[in-house]
């Protein structure tokens, strides 16, 4: 095709789009916050871009990269005010091994919401990756410096303009070594388990050149949401999959090919969420699967797909306002029930 009859395409595929964008519930109702500004793009772009750098020597579980990392994302809330979770941001953990044990640090901060200030939606990502191997140095940028950013740029924004629950910031360490961070925060915050009404995990949402579909997967939201507001969610990731260059697309492959081998995936259990699910907590994971550069020293700033990444994280964040409201109104309309019985 010429560049002409491309361009004809382009405008017959905008019209159409816009025909559909108009007959859309989700456009024009005033209900999705577009409060992601081209600042908010770059400073997310800075940190992901520092995070993912050499100084940070791959973030490896117990190394001094690990360290680094810690003292940035702690200076960065700091910086911003967030205040940080139990009046502290490092909350350590021991990892016991037949050598050693190694001192594991998850980064915690907390903004209170403006209704339900007892009751919490933990927004998860790991901060740790591989670190350095015979000189080669796995920098890490999409899994997931790509996921700790956004939860920086979430934590700046939630600060301007407070959901109704409160939010735990939850950057974990050692992900990479059996989800050793998701783990100790289950276990040391027992109490707070039961008031936690879901956990929103990022881990790699930046993909590759070639990366196309943002992918989700969720389990037991129907606890925490009334059937309307399912279906109502639903309509609204269905939008993204269109009307988003992120193409929300629900559920992951379920085989990846590693060389010549090809092996199946347990996506539930592929991430921090899983720790979550087996503690009967709701959630819903965001990533794009695996790519050709995952776990490779590909995986560095260069090689992420930076407008696509841009797109997740907007779409990741309205469905986190979204869902936040949603949870409100379901547990006040069963209130309103239950009362009227
Ligand atoms: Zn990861």
């Amino acid at each position: 095709m010429n560049s002409f009859g491309y361009k004809i395409v382009l405008l017959l595929t905008s019209l159409l789009y816009a025909a559909i964008a108009w007959s859309s519930p989700w456009i024009g109702t005033g209900q999705l916050p577009s409060v992601i500004t081209d600042k908010d793009n770059l400073s997310v772009l800075a940190h992901l871009k520092t995070l993912s750098s050499d100084q940070f020597s791959g973030r490896k579980f117990a190394s001094q990269g690990s360290i680094k990392s810690q003292a940035y994302l702690v200076s960065t809330l700091k910086a911003l005010a967030i205040p940080a979770f139990n009046n502290q941001y490092r909350h350590g953990f021991k990892q016991p091994g037949i050598f050693q044990t190694r001192q594991g640090t998850n980064i915690i901060a907390h903004i209170q919401g403006t209704q339900q200030k007892d009751e919490y939606i933990v927004l998860s990502a790991h901060y740790d990756h591989l670190g350095t191997t015979r000189n080669k140095v796995y920098n890490g940028a999409d899994d997931n410096a790509s996921g700790t950013a956004a939860l920086l740029l979430y934590a700046q924004l939630l600060k301007k303009k407070p959901l109704k629950h409160s939010v735990i910031l939850l950057f974990t360490d050692g992900e990479e070594v059996n989800l050793l961070g998701a783990k100790a925060f289950i276990t040391q915050q027992k109490k707070l388990l039961r008031r936690v009404k879901v956990n929103i995990n990022l881990d790699m949402i930046a993909g590759s050149k070639q990366t196309k579909k943002l992918r989700f997967l969720s389990k037991d939201l129907s606890q925490i949401l009334s059937t309307q507001k399912l279906e109502e969610l639903t309509q609204l990731q269905n939008h993204f999959k269109i009307h988003s260059s992120a193409h929300l697309t629900a559920g992951f492959k379920r085989v990846k090919s590693v060389g010549s081998m090809v092996k199946r995936t347990n996506w539930l259990m592929a991430s921090d969420h899983g720790v979550f699910s087996k503690a009967g907590i709701p959630f819903i994971y965001f990533g794009v699967g695996t790519h050709k550069n995952y776990h490779s020293e590909l995986d560095d700033y260069a090689h992420i797909n930076q407008a696509f990444y841009l797109a997740t994280i907007n779409v990741i964040f309205q469905q986190l306002n979204y869902i936040d409201n949603a949870i409100y109104e379901s547990t006040f309309s069963s209130a309103a029930i239950l009362g009227s019985q």
